[in-house]
């Protein structure tokens, strides 16, 4: 197949395709996936590569890429956020849309792996812009998303209010409102209580299965995340609400320690006023490289993909990786830990909880009829606990770490799914 991985961009230390395709590989090969069955799961099914010109606020036409890339539809439609960054490009977004699979999959909803991607930064671009940008996107990957084909939701520096824009131009191209369209909207378009939590409320319930299973006592652990975005931030907040320590965080400017503990709301507040959480005190500075190595019992990347390398793997000094972001670890980097004796809970089944209750929002918003926050987070739960017992029952079976275990779990849903419906033609 003529399908290459492109080159590794400048500054792009790691290939997530490359990553994505050698977790998919290992897998593979210790449940003897037949051959076949692995390239069809190695390449997505269907890429869409879009323009997107819109009219600067200065009345200059600017063009955008965006990507849709629809990964495998076997279980269900596609289903997965869309991401405005400098950085996206297509093996990228190929890669995030094959995690959304096996996501979908480990977790046991019934939907296919999906992602989305604008190239552009919108911190240099103003609200107005950004609007521009999402319309036309959406309009231009209208052919090939809705309700029972594929599913948007937030990604990186998109938020409700991107959704409400999705959910509106989907709506005006067809005719009528369809908030079935995506996930992530606000309450009053059909959004979902509890679901711009839910990822960093997922990350909590399946730390604290893993750190029962691991022996380490969660209430006298020291908590590090690198990323104080959706999921960073509230993942802290729920922590920090159960008592629990978290001793640094940081964002795109660099992070702050404390070792006796940060005040999480009070970050939170002064974060929102200076635009980093970087110079609050009670707290020292550090730079991000520095947080990543820092001396603590559980480690949550809770940014971008990437981050715990070959050059930084053999520094990290937590007992457990708990990855909220999605491919915070390079394949290299799984195997220095696991000699160092470091557990790592892995992306696909930490950070579900987001799609889990994008699912519960998608089955409110076709049934019009919503549910009160206290069964979302009881639901979310249940999944989630679910999921990581299901996931310990492989690892057991197969003897592999947790990264393995939850991926043979999500490969053979999906290849049976595969199998099961044959063919076509
Ligand atoms: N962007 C999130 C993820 O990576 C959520 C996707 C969704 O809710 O569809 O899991």
């Amino acid at each position: 197949m003529n399908f290459t991985v492109s080159q590794k961009k400048k500054n792009y230390k790691v290939n997530p395709l490359e990553m994505a395709q050698q977790q998919l590989e290992t897998a593979a090969k210790i449940i003897h996936l037949d051959e076949g069955i692995l390239q069809k799961l190695k390449y997505p099914k269907r890429t869409l590569i879009v323009s997107v010109p819109i009219k600067m606020d200065n009345g200059k036409i600017r063009v955008f890429r965006g990507y849709r890339v629809q990964h495998n539809l076997d279980r269900g439609p596609g289903k997965g956020g869309i991401r405005y960054h400098p950085d996206v490009d297509l093996d990228e977004i190929t890669a995030l849309a094959m995690w959304m699979t096996w996501k979908c999959a480990v977790v046991n909803i019934p939907y296919g792996g999906a992602k989305g991607g604008v190239v552009c930064d919108p911190q240099k671009l103003s609200e107005q812009e950004l609007e521009r940008i999402t319309r036309r996107y959406i309009s231009e990957i209208g052919l090939i998303i809705g309700p029972e084909k594929d599913i948007p939701a937030p990604d990186i520096n998109t938020n409700p209010k991107t959704m409400a824009w999705v959910m509106d131009t989907f709506s005006m191209n067809v005719g009528y409102s369809v908030p079935g369209v995506v996930t992530g909207k606000p309450l009053s378009l059909g959004g979902s209580r509890g679901r711009t939590e839910a990822t960093g409320r997922g990350v909590v319930y399946i730390t604290q299965k893993a750190c029962e299973f691991y022996n380490i006592d969660i209430e006298k652990s020291s908590i590090v995340i690198q990323g104080f975005g959706n999921v960073g931030y509230n993942a802290a907040r729920i922590f920090y609400e159960l008592g629990y320590k978290i001793v640094a965080v940081s964002d795109v400017h660099g992070g702050i320690y404390n070792p006796d503990g940060l005040n999480i709301p009070e970050v939170y507040s002064y974060s929102q006023k200076k635009g980093t959480v970087v110079g609050y005190k009670p707290a020292k500075n550090i730079s991000n490289k520095e947080l990543l190595e820092l001396k603590c019992d559980i480690l949550i990347p809770a940014a971008i993909e990437g981050q715990i390398t070959q050059q930084n793997a053999p520094r990290i000094k937590s007992k457990i990786v708990v990855e909220a972001a999605n491919g915070p670890t390079t394949p290299q980097a799984d195997k220095i830990l696991a000699r160092k004796g470091i557990k790592v809970v892995p992306d696909i089944l930490a950070n579900a909880g987001g799609v889990v209750v994008s699912y519960f929002e998608w089955v409110q918003s076709l049934q019009a009829y919503f549910w009160k926050e206290k069964d979302v987070q009881e639901r979310l739960k249940e999944v989630m606990e679910n999921a990581f017992n299901e996931v310990v029952e492989v690892m057991k079976h197969y003897k592999v770490d947790m990264r393995t275990a939850a991926m043979i779990l999500a490969v053979s849903r999906v290849a049976e799914a595969t199998k099961l419906r044959g063919l076509y033609p």
